[in-house]
């Protein structure tokens, strides 16, 4: 099996943020294990999930954290935050107010992690089209304005996901090496 005895050249934490329920532990569990829970409860105990991959033909593992049902404001302790080179900050594109909070997130995230981190603003639940709240638009404007990456994902669907993820640790490979 590959990922025994495999040399890993750097090892990026990332971190999730964002409202409750707007899929955070999905799309990790989408990203690490290729795996969608239609009934996830609340996130319990696990601190992280980690993912080892190629980029550059180097083996970088992904230490990718999520919060433990802390998604209240300021409920995140720094040491969430502690040694984070990325960041996915998260709304759900159905849910107005999750997106009107990314400010806030990414405002609490920096003060925390620094202005260096690598951001990636994600819309999730992109198959949920016809619920819509949020367009693409009003998020690319945002991000644009934040300096901040952009995409959006189907957790359930599995679009975009390793292509948010990937993004994230690419970026922090061109700033690290
Ligand atoms: P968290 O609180 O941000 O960690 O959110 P969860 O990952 O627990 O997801 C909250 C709810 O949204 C769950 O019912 C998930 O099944 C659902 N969900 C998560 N991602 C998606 C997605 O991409 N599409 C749809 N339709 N539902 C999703
Ligand atoms: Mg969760």
């Amino acid at each position: 099996h590959g990922s025994y005895n495999q040399k890993i050249d750097y090892v990026f934490k990332i971190v999730l943020i964002g409202d409750s329920a707007v899929g955070k532990s999905q799309l990790l569990a989408r990203f690490s294990r290729d795996e969608f829970n239609v009934d996830s409860k609340a996130t319990i105990g696990v601190e992280f999930q980690t993912k080892t991959l190629d980029i550059d033909h180097k083996t970088v593992k992904a230490q990718v954290w999520d919060t433990a049902g802390q998604e209240r404001y300021r409920a995140v302790t720094s040491a969430y935050y502690r040694g984070a080179l990325g960041a996915l900050l998260v709304y759900d594109i159905t849910k107005r107010e999750s997106f009107d909070h990314m400010a806030r997130w990414l405002s609490e995230l920096r003060e925390h992690a620094g202005d260096s981190i690598v951001v990636m603003l994600i819309g999730n639940k992109s198959d949920l089209g016809s619920l819509r709240a949020v367009s693409t638009e009003d998020a690319k404007e945002f991000a644009q304005s934040q300096n901040v990456f952009f995409m959006e994902t189907s957790a359930l669907e599995a679009t975009n996901v390793e292509p948010a993820f990937v993004s994230v640790l690419t970026e922090i490979y061109r700033i690290v090496s």
